[in-house]
């Protein structure tokens, strides 16, 4: 008998209750004591389950090795490298400058950890979107409860198997399973909860959330535009399109949604992709080991109506389009005279379909983009940078690659996060951290100041310094 949303809750509630009387302790932790976990994590990953992660992946999904080094591995192993580094000073209390009219005080931010989390994390990049989260989460001293995906079973498996040995469960736990898991975790009263996943699913968790007023990130999805304009080497701009959209299988949230290319590079860039996607995967992707499968049916199918929608709207496969539901294997495809009302350029791809549209002039590119919602990201291939400084100045996105696209997700110096729709909240680095912490505004008086000369009563004189103080401080 499947069990009610209330009864998920109660098994949960338990572990829940010890995270709540573990917290004080996780948020009071040492620099020391928190670099100690990372590196535990660290070597888990790095070394001790990277062959079983590897596996793992390719059970779900074909994903091959040296694409999970890649895309999970090196990530997660990254974030941790980063955070060893400079936690020191992201745990520093941060002493800021006091007004003159405050003189005698003295004002700092202090990093206190949020508390009680919860993180629930999508399938396409299993490992890497439910431990880089985590990482930023033990960095700052919170206790985790973390749900991964239930598309993804044998990274989800592994990933409780890894954690459930590295930490007890009342600092951080694996829950798994599905919608019935999650809308009942969303019933707790954690102090922040973090989610990656579609724009749909997010407004369900900004809901939940306001029920105990947790704060949120949201790293949503979204259509990432691309452009090519004139001035683009346009052999380089579809080598590095054609890696980033089909890495994955184009299951990724910052691939290349759909493409924009002036009329002047249309043939080059067409001739150019069919030549990279024979380098990359061969004759017959299918059974290439280098490219990934789609994740399910249910996903196959939803890419397959996706194409029959824009065939049927005039639309012309110019390379792939093929697909075998049997081995979920998605043909990478090229898609040329696409109508704006298909699912193509409506909805989210998420899979191995590059539209591709032609342009005269960019304004028209920059309407087409603002017509929609503001999305994840957003890539340039020009070499003109006063195109690119247009372009970025009439539009927005959550980030931009310049002459590249997905690299930006890799630099931690940057925040990683969407806009709106495609969300809010940063992850990464310094910014992962601060988002799991609460920056704790400290002002302390040492001397008597000036304020008390400006309390009741409002003699004349009183009047005189509160001008003052208005014009001059
Ligand atoms: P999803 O939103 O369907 O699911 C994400 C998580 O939410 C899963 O753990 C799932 O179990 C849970 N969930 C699903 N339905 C729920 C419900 N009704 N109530 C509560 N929880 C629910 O997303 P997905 O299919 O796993 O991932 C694809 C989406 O995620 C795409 O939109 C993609 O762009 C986005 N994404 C964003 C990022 C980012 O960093 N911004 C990264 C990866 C994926």
């Amino acid at each position: 008998m499947k069990s009610t949303t209330n009864e998920v809750v109660e098994s949960h509630m338990a572990i829940f209750q010890k995270q709540l009387l573990y917290k004080k302790i996780v948020g009071q932790s040492s620099l020391k004591q928190r670099k100690t976990k990372l590196k535990k994590l660290l070597k888990a990953i790095e070394i001790t389950y990277r062959k079983e992660i590897q596996k793992a992946l390719f059970d779900d999904f074909g994903k091959s090795p040296a694409e999970v080094d890649l895309s999970e591995i090196y990530a997660v192993i990254g974030e941790i490298k980063y955070a060893l580094r400079n936690l020191k000073y992201w745990m520093q209390d941060q002493g800021v400058s006091t007004k003159l009219v405050f003189v005698g005080s003295s004002s700092k931010i202090k990093y206190e950890a949020k508390g009680n989390v919860l993180i629930i994390s999508p399938w396409n990049f299993p490992i890497n979107l439910s431990i880089c989260p985590l990482i930023s989460a033990i960095a700052a001293g919170n206790t985790v409860m973390l749900k991964p995906s239930e598309y993804t079973v044998h990274a989800s498996a592994l990933i409780k198997r890894i954690l459930n040995e590295l930490f007890d469960e009342e600092e951080v736990a694996v829950i798994e399973g599905g919608i019935d898991v999650s809308t009942a975790l969303l019933k707790l009263p954690f102090n922040h909860i973090f989610f990656t996943g579609s724009p749909e699913i997010g407004k369900i968790v900004m809901r939940a959330a306001a029920e105990n007023l947790a704060s949120v990130t949201l790293e949503l999805g979204g259509k990432s535009p691309t452009i090519v304009d004139e001035t683009a080497d346009v052999e380089t701009a579809a080598k590095r399109i054609v890696w980033g959209k089909f890495l994955n299988a184009g299951q990724i949230c910052i691939a290349p949604d759909y493409v924009f290319i002036h009329h002047s590079q249309f043939n080059k860039f067409i001739t150019a992709s069919k030549n990279i996607l024979f380098d990359f995967y061969g004759e017959n992707p299918s059974i290439s080991q280098d490219y990934t499968k789609i994740v399910n049916d249910q996903h196959h199918l939803r890419l397959k109506n996706y194409l029959e929608d824009a065939k049927s709207k005039g639309a012309k496969i110019v390379h792939g389009g093929g697909s075998d539901l049997e081995s979920n294997s998605f043909e990478p495809t090229l898609v040329t005279h696409i109508a704006e009302d298909t699912d193509l350029m409506q909805k989210e791809i998420f899979g191995p379909i590059l539209p591709i549209i032609v342009f005269e002039e960019i304004n028209e590119v920059i309407n087409t983009i603002n017509g929609k919602e503001k999305p994840l990201a957003l890539y340039i291939y020009s070499s003109s940078q006063k195109k690119i400084n247009h372009i970025l100045q009439n539009t927005s996105s959550g980030g931009v690659c310049i002459n590249n696209n997905d690299l930006h997700f890799y630099n931690h110096e940057l925040p990683f996060g969407g806009v709106n729709n495609s969300g809010m909240g940063n992850s990464h680095g310094k910014f992962g951290f601060m988002e799991f912490s609460n920056q704790r505004g400290i002002y302390q008086q040492h001397i008597p100041g000036v304020v008390e000369w400006l309390m009741p009563p409002y003699t004349h004189l009183k009047q005189k310094l509160i001008n003052l103080a208005i014009k001059w401080f």
